[in-house]
């Protein structure tokens, strides 16, 4: 910034308007005047996150001289900012959360105005009677089941909640050998990634629990982290399943059981069955 200061001073054509930005600074205390040309710099937020403010040049902060002293403030635009890192924090890709939103999520077949429905009594409840219920929806791969979830945690995002993505098939593999492992690093990194799971405010589970493959180990990492959540008010969780309400209460009942309580009784529990996916397909040439 004093290089502006200095190209002024410096300056040899003397045109009216050099004058005048002259006089004006002249008039200025030294603190006035580091304030002034700081404010007149340029900075690089949107580099990263693609927001360009005319208010701070990208610099997120804007000073300010009070009672003789340089102060800086927040630019309006973090709040943007951190709204765009709090989207990317989640890991879901922005490509998804283009895709995949509430509003346009087909509601051609009846279950699925339902599930939309229901996806928007959630929001409501959760913004306006501050309770955090979970939402479970389950059922049958090719069911909007994620363009669902994922209009859900934009709209979460877009509330200030910070979200925790995780997808089961693809975590819990590495989670257990790290759990299993002999040495101590590896068990850090156990404890380490599941503490975040059970701390995050909204955790957003894809995939959860496959019938066919799932081994005691992983069961034991989903009630570790379910239980955990569970046992905080504060906790919000959203999951995807293929496994039904039914086969989860026939597969676990300690997690089923938790996990209906957690969604306002059931009432936030959405199982896509056999029959509704079937028509589904056929409706839609499958
Ligand atoms: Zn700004």
């Amino acid at each position: 910034m004093k290089e502006i200061k200095e190209l002024v001073e410096q300056a040899e054509v003397d045109s009216s308007e050099i004058q005048e930005f002259k006089n004006k600074i002249s008039k200025m205390s030294l603190v006035e005047q580091d304030s002034y040309f700081y404010n007149m710099s340029e900075g690089n937020l949107n580099e990263e996150d693609g927001i360009n403010c005319p208010i701070c040049k990208n610099k997120g902060k804007i000073s300010f001289v009070e009672n003789g002293y340089e102060k800086v403030r927040n630019c309006e635009c973090m709040n943007k900012r951190r709204m765009y890192y709090r989207f990317i924090e989640t890991g879901i890709s922005k490509d998804q959360f283009k895709r995949y939103t509430l509003s346009n999520y087909d509601t051609t077949i009846e279950w699925q105005r339902y599930a939309l429905d229901k996806a928007m009594n959630y929001l409501t409840d959760l913004t306006k009677n501050e309770r955090a219920y979970w939402f479970y929806i389950g059922g049958n791969s090719g069911t909007g089941k994620t363009h669902l979830c994922t209009g859900i945690i934009a709209k979460l995002l877009n509330s200030n909640f910070s979200v925790k993505y995780m997808v089961w098939n693809t975590e819990i593999p590495s989670l257990i050998s790290q759990r299993k492992s002999f040495y101590q690093e590896d068990q850090d990194v156990y404890r380490h990634r599941v503490k975040e799971l059970k701390e995050c405010q909204v955790l957003y589970i894809d995939d959860f629990l496959q019938l066919d493959t799932e081994t005691k180990e992983s069961l034991s990492v989903a009630y570790e982290i379910i239980n955990s959540r569970y046992t905080d008010d504060s906790k919000i969780t959203i999951i995807s399943s293929e496994v039904t309400q039914k086969e989860l209460y026939e597969f676990s009942k300690a997690l089923c059981g938790r996990i209906i309580e957690k969604s306002k009784r059931g009432d936030y529990v959405i199982s896509v069955n056999e029959e509704m996916s079937t028509n589904y397909r056929m409706k839609k040439g499958e």
